[in-house]
C-alpha cells in the first residue's frame, strides 16, 4: 500500500510579545489588552521539521527560507532581496576571526529591505494597494524602492533633519515624502495617526510585526553560509532594536527546529547618547532577567542617525533576544565611531554609514575589554552603505578651525 503524503498547510499565527495570546488572524490586533500595545511575534504554525526544512531551500534571495516566512514568494517584488555575501576579512582587532554580512548590496543599499520585502510581500497577499511608513531615513528609502517595483503607492514620513541623500532617494523612487519638523517619534506618530485614518497598510517598526520575519532571514543566511555552525558573536547596529530581534528570532527558530547546535552571542551596538536598549537590558539583568514594558527615554545626538532613536519600538523583543543569547550591549562614543567608520573604509575597502561603523567601534571595545578573545569569530552586520550619508562629519568652518 503506498501512503500519499499530502502537503502540510502552514500557517502564520501571531502572538502578542507580552502575554502570547494569540491575535486575530485577519488584520491581527491584540485580542488582549496589555498596555503599551505591544509588538506581536509571528509563529508559523505547525513548524517543519529540520528535514522539512532543508529540502524546502531554494532560490538565492530571501525566499529561499519561505517555509519560515508570513509570505509567499509570488506576492514578493521580483528585485532581489538578500542572498548578500558573507565577507571573510581575515583576522582583525588583534586576533579576532571577522567576517561581514554585506547588507549594503540591497536594492535601496541597506538591511531594511529585507523587512520591507516581507512586509509589503504580507500587504499584496491581502489586496493593500497604498503603503505607509516612519523612518529615520533608510527604512523609507527602502518602502519607497519596493514598493515601486511593487506597483503600491508609498508615503513615508521622515525627519526633516533626515540625511540629504535619503530624502533625494525616498523621491527618486517616487514615493510621497512627508518631512517632520521633530525627531523620528514624532515622524512616527504621524505615520500611524495617516495609516489608522486613511485605512492604510503600515510598515512602521514595532507596529508591523512582518518586519523582524523579513530582518531574521539575514540570521539564516549567516547561518547557512557558516554550513549550519554558529560564530562566537554576531555584532548588531541597534536603534529600534528590531534588527536585533530579527537576527535573534531567525538563530531560535534555527536551534528550535534542530538545524542550529545553538545560538551565537549577540551584541547591540549603540551610540552613547542613544542607548536605551543597552539600558534596559542593564537594568533586566540587575532584576534576574525581567524586562521593563516601557523603554528607557533618551536623547540621543549622534551622527550615526540610523540608530538615533529616543524610545526603541522594539525594545522588549531586543532585550529579550540578548537575555535569550547570553548576549550584551555596548553603547560607543562619536570619536569610536568615526575612527572606526575609517578604519572600515581603508583597511578593509567597506565604506559604510556611521551606524554600522557603531557595530565595529563596539566590537573593537570588547575586544580591547578581553570580553572578545583572542580566536573568537564574529560577523559584523553592514547595514547601511556609506552613499546613504556621505559626509557625516563635516569639516569645521573655517573660522572653527583655528
Ligand atoms: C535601521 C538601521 C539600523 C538599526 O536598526 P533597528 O532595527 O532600528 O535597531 C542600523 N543600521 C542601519 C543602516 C539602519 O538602517
Ligand atoms: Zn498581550
Amino acid at each position: 500500500m503506498t501512503v500519499r503524503r499530502l502537503p502540510v498547510e502552514r500557517r502564520t499565527v501571531l502572538r502578542c510579545c507580552l502575554c502570547d495570546r494569540p491575535a486575530d488572524g485577519a488584520g491581527g490586533a491584540a485580542a488582549c489588552d496589555c498596555e503599551p500595545a505591544p509588538n506581536r511575534r509571528a509563529v508559523t504554525e505547525p513548524p517543519p521539521t529540520a528535514r522539512e526544512f532543508h529540502d524546502s531551500l531554494a532560490g538565492r534571495d530571501l525566499w529561499r527560507y519561505q517555509a519560515l516566512l508570513p509570505a509567499r514568494r509570488e506576492h514578493g517584488s521580483g528585485l532581489q532581496v538578500g542572498g548578500t555575501p558573507l565577507l571573510d576579512l581575515g583576522t582583525a582587532l588583534d586576533g579576532v576571526r571577522l567576517r561581514a554580512k554585506d547588507e549594503t548590496r540591497n536594492p535601496s543599499g541597506s538591511l531594511k529591505d529585507r523587512a520591507t520585502e516581507v512586509a509589503l510581500a504580507v500587504a499584496r497577499a491581502h489586496g493593500h494597494r497604498e503603503v505607509v511608513a516612519a523612518s529615520t531615513g533608510n527604512a523609507g528609502a527602502s518602502m519607497a524602492c519596493i514598493a515601486a517595483a511593487q506597483g503600491l503607492r508609498a508615503t513615508v514620513f521622515v525627519p526633516a533633519a533626515a540625511p540629504p541623500a535619503k530624502l533625494t532617494q525616498i523621491r527618486a523612487y517616487g514615493a510621497e515624502l512627508r518631512t517632520v519638523d521633530g525627531s523620528y517619534d514624532d515622524a512616527f506618530d504621524r505615520a500611524v495617526a495617516h495609516a489608522r485614518e486613511h485605512g492604510l497598510y503600515c510598515r512602521n517598526t514595532g507596529v508591523n510585526p512582518y518586519t523582524r520575519e523579513g530582518k531574521k532571514t539575514c540570521a539564516l543566511e549567516i547561518a547557512e553560509a557558516l554550513g549550519w555552525e554558529v560564530p562566537d558573536w554576531v555584532v548588531v547596529p541597534c536603534g529600534d532594536g528590531n534588527i536585533l530581534s530579527g537576527i535573534g528570532a531567525g538563530f531560535a527558530e534555527l536551534a528550535d527546529l534542530g538545524v542550529l547546535p545553538g545560538v551565537p552571542r549577540l551584541v547591540a551596538a549603540q551610540a552613547a547618547s542613544s542607548d536605551s536598549v543597552r539600558r534596559s537590558w542593564a537594568a533586566a539583568l540587575a532584576r534576574g532577567g525581567w524586562v521593563d514594558r516601557e523603554p528607557v527615554p533618551v536623547a540621543p545626538a549622534t551622527a550615526a542617525d540610523s540608530i538615533a532613536v529616543s524610545r526603541p519600538r522594539d525594545h522588549l523583543a531586543a532585550v529579550r533576544a540578548l537575555l535569550r543569547s547570553d548576549g550584551l550591549a555596548a553603547a560607543v562614543a562619536e570619536e569610536e565611531i568615526r575612527w572606526a567608520a575609517g578604519e572600515l573604509a581603508r583597511r578593509f575597502g567597506l565604506w559604510v554609514e556611521p551606524s554600522t561603523a557603531a557595530g565595529y567601534a563596539a566590537l573593537a571595545r570588547l575586544r580591547r575589554e578581553g570580553t572578545v578573545r583572542e580566536g573568537d569569530s564574529a560577523v559584523l552586520l553592514l547595514t547601511g552603505t556609506g552613499l546613504k550619508d556621505p559626509d557625516p562629519w563635516p569639516a569645521a568652518p573655517p573660522e572653527a578651525q583655528r
